[in-house]
């Protein structure tokens, strides 16, 4: 018998389990089993595994996270002929709100505009911050006309659900550049330049509004 390890979690705690068998004892039969408790190990690495993967302040995946999981979801959808769409947000004035109110209360704003577009997201829909103040959504399953849909929702529900601070409510608007990879050659890569040019435009064309990448 070769020696067997697993994990076993039990209510708080978790434990490596090693199962030998007695080969020159016993003649041969019985088995040794070794538990190691390995609880403050696991909570160490489930620790570095959410900072590799998760923005600390927003609490939602990082840039790396999110090209991990949407290079994959990608492909997929690729390889299924399922449409696939990408959102990029990007905080209207941000600068100013930090200017205004100090970087707390900026902090304050990106958690919470983060918390109103999670309020019109489905489960297990991709969202990750994408930089300062933008953030990015991948839509496997979407068309480009229902991504520009939810991204209008989400620059309606941002821009009527202000942040209340003791220095009175900041209303915050986003705007959104949305394209779908309807070639196959683009890799997620030109996905996204698509996408960041189409919020360029955005910005570009006042600011508050979804710009849409119709080739
Ligand atoms: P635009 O409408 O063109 O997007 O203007 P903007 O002011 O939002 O954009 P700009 O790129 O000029 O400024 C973004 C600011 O976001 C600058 C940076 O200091 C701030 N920022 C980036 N990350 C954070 C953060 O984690 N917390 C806070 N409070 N500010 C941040
Ligand atoms: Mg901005
Ligand atoms: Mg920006």
């Amino acid at each position: 018998m070769k020696t067997q390890e697993f994990e076993l979690d039990l209510t708080n705690r978790t434990y490596q389990v090693r199962i030998s068998a007695l080969q020159h004892v016993n003649h041969g039969s019985g088995l040794l089993l070794i538990f190691t408790d390995i609880t403050e190990v696991k909570k160490l690495q489930r620790m570095l595994e959410k900072q590799a993967f998760y923005d600390e302040l927003t609490q939602v995946y990082n840039r790396r996270a999110f090209f991990q999981q949407c290079s994959q979801a990608y492909v997929e959808a690729k390889g299924a002929s399922i449409p696939f769409t990408v959102v990029l947000i990007d905080i209207d004035y941000f600068k100013n709100v930090n200017d205004t109110y100090g970087h707390a209360v900026g902090d304050q704003l990106l958690i919470h505009v983060v918390k109103v577009c999670h309020g019109e997201l489905k489960k297990g829909e991709l969202f990750a911050r994408y930089g300062g103040e933008e953030f990015v959504l991948a839509l496997k399953g979407y068309t480009l006309s229902e991504g520009e849909a939810l991204a209008d929702q989400l620059c309606q529900s941002v821009e009527l659900q202000p942040l209340v601070t003791t220095q009175g409510p900041i209303t915050a608007t986003i705007s959104c550049g949305v394209a779908e990879g309807t070639n196959v050659e683009d890799t997620l890569y030109q996905l996204l330049n698509k996408t960041d040019k189409e919020l360029y435009s955005a910005k570009h064309a006042g600011r508050n509004r979804v710009h849409v990448c119709r080739e």
